[in-house]
């Protein structure tokens, strides 16, 4: 992968992610871990090699296939949890279902239920100004899984939470993998790296490990 301006932010990544891993993806900053996940997300294209999702080469995909594509088998998690201000945790969380065609009459009910997964129906009026730190990264993962998708994708999303915090919130991403979400993330934090089954180091846009 190069940017304009000639920055090789990746090369000659070989990488297979198996349905129903848990990975993690570590590396200094600058390494490229931001710019691998959105490559493995289909958020870039790459200028040079093959992405494929379940099989499929991406690069075949017009723009509006990839996004449907994206919209219903990926879920993407951040480490500042992006969600919008004046809308309430179950409101948030529908937001995830507005890309994947599903009718306005199911949304609450959807996004109600993936709240339920993450433990936090009882906010679900909530804004998240009146949510805690971990709270709010739960709602964005419950808008991550609404569209029930086969990988998630987390950029640091325990980066903003303390430690205690930081392990509810693996404990939980944890949980879904093993009902069977396939989950990356990337963490600077080399506990949690050490804890997880699979762990992809990344140094100056090389895979190393
Ligand atoms: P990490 O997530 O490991 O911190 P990134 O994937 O964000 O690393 O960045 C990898 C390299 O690519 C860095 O040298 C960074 O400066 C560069 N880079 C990232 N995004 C862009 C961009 N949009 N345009 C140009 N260079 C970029």
């Amino acid at each position: 992968m190069r940017y304009p301006g000639g920055v090789a932010a990746l090369s000659a990544v070989d990488l297979d992610i198996a349905e129903g891993e848990l990975v993690a993806i570590v590396g200094p900053s600058g390494s490229g871990k931001s710019t691998l996940l959105n490559i493995i997300g289909t958020l870039d294209r790459p200028t040079s090699g093959t992405v494929r999702i379940a099989g499929q080469d991406v690069a075949t995909l017009s723009d509006r296939r990839l996004s449907a594509l994206r919209a219903r088998q990926i879920g993407f998690v951040f480490q500042q949890f992006h969600l919008t201000d004046g809308l309430t945790a179950v409101e948030n969380v529908a937001t995830g279902l507005l890309y994947a065609g599903v009718p306005r009459r199911h949304r609450r009910d959807r996004a109600l239920h993936a709240l339920a997964r993450v433990g936090l129906a009882h906010r679900a009026g909530h804004r998240p100004q009146q949510l805690s730190g971990g709270e709010r990264q739960r709602v964005a993962i419950a808008r991550a899984l609404v569209n029930r998708p086969s990988l998630v994708l987390a950029d640091e999303p325990t980066g903003a939470l303390d430690t205690a915090t930081g392990q509810v919130v693996l404990n939980l991403l944890r949980r879904l993998n093993e009902q069977g979400t396939t989950i990356a993330l990337i963490t600077h934090d080399r506990d949690i790296a050490a804890s997880l089954p699979r762990r992809i180091e990344i140094r100056d846009g090389r895979l190393v490990r």
